[in-house]
């Protein structure tokens, strides 16, 4: 197994299955009384975040403390980043203390790629600018795959803020190396130069997808990365590219809706798609806790 986990391209089809099955049989010890492994007892997971966080560093703490590692939990507010200390300077520090595994999100595309180059432990992409998010595609895959079985030629559909989204280019391609078909469909302006290069397909008509749709990926419209007007107004934007009950019902009846939260509700999606019986944002968040368990036991594992 791989020693980082930077990309999701780090992950071929066999190591991404790999991952999936192990997170079925971490979800598994989520029934139990005592949902604790003694896999990591004695190392050290440290988490790193310099952007917010709501559930990546919630799920990696859980995940890290289910399989009994130590947590070190560490937010750029209030550490000495603050007073102007460098990433290279903080890696060496957690360097010093022992850390086996640094779990880091980070405004700047590429910063995990840079850490990795500092320390000795594992490094863990939780996100880095508009960059990757590769264990939310791990999770977003293993949704998939508990909902509609095989992953291969099923057709998903990722609609919205394509341009900030880091969730949309590991899942791209995650997808791809698991041979699913990707449609992704966004406002011209939100759509990146060069996607034409990636393995899916662009449509800026969500209508006509839709019904040809496994599974629909909305996503958050990023407002803190737009310097500028993408769009004309949030009530058109939800206009043509938000999932609202009418357009829900142009799915078809097996199909699942999914969205990496936080959610702007009534933006890219109502209510009423985001609560219905379709939805699997909640089960993508519980999914998190077993497939990061499943990503920390395997890269730890091959580095002793
Ligand atoms: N939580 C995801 C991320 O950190 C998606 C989002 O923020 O919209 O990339």
């Amino acid at each position: 197994m791989i020693q980082h986990l930077l990309s999701a391209s780090d992950l071929d089809a066999t190591a991404a299955t790999l991952i999936l099955d192990t997170a079925t049989e971490m979800a598994a010890m989520a029934d139990r009384d005592v949902k604790k492994l003694p896999t990591l007892r004695g190392r050290t997971v440290v988490n790193l975040f310099y952007e917010d966080s709501t559930r990546t560093r919630i799920s990696f703490e859980a995940a890290a403390k289910r399989l009994s590692a130590d947590v070190i939990n560490f937010s750029a507010k209030g550490s000495s980043v603050s007073k102007g200390e460098s990433l290279k300077d903080t890696a060496l520090t957690l360097q010093a203390m022992g850390a086996d595994a640094v779990v880091i999100r980070h405004p700047a595309s590429g910063a995990p790629h840079r850490l990795a180059t500092w320390i000795a432990g594992s490094v863990l992409n939780a996100g880095d600018g508009t960059h990757e998010h590769p264990t939310q595609a791990l999770l977003d895959a293993y949704t998939l795959r508990s909902r509609l079985g095989e992953i291969a030629g099923r057709h998903v559909v990722i609609v919205g803020d394509v341009l900030h989204s880091r969730v949309a280019r590991s899942n791209v391609v995650l997808l791809d190396t698991l041979g699913a078909k990707v449609t992704l469909v966004a406002p011209p302006t939100l759509v990146p130069v060069g996607a034409g290069a990636w393995p899916a397909d662009v449509s800026f008509d969500l209508d006509r997808v839709l019904p040809d749709a496994d599974a629909v990926m909305m996503l958050r419209v990023q407002k803190e990365r737009m310097g500028e007007a993408y769009f004309p107004s949030a009530r058109e934007y939800s206009r043509r590219y938000g999932l609202d009950g009418p357009r829900m019902r142009r799915l078809p009846g097996h199909a699942i809706v999914m969205h990496p939260g936080p959610m702007n509700r009534g933006m890219e999606i109502t209510p009423e798609v985001a609560d219905s019986a379709r939805s699997t944002i909640v089960e993508q968040v519980a999914n998190g806790v077993a497939v990061r368990m499943a990503v920390l036991y395997h890269l730890l594992g091959s580095v002793k």
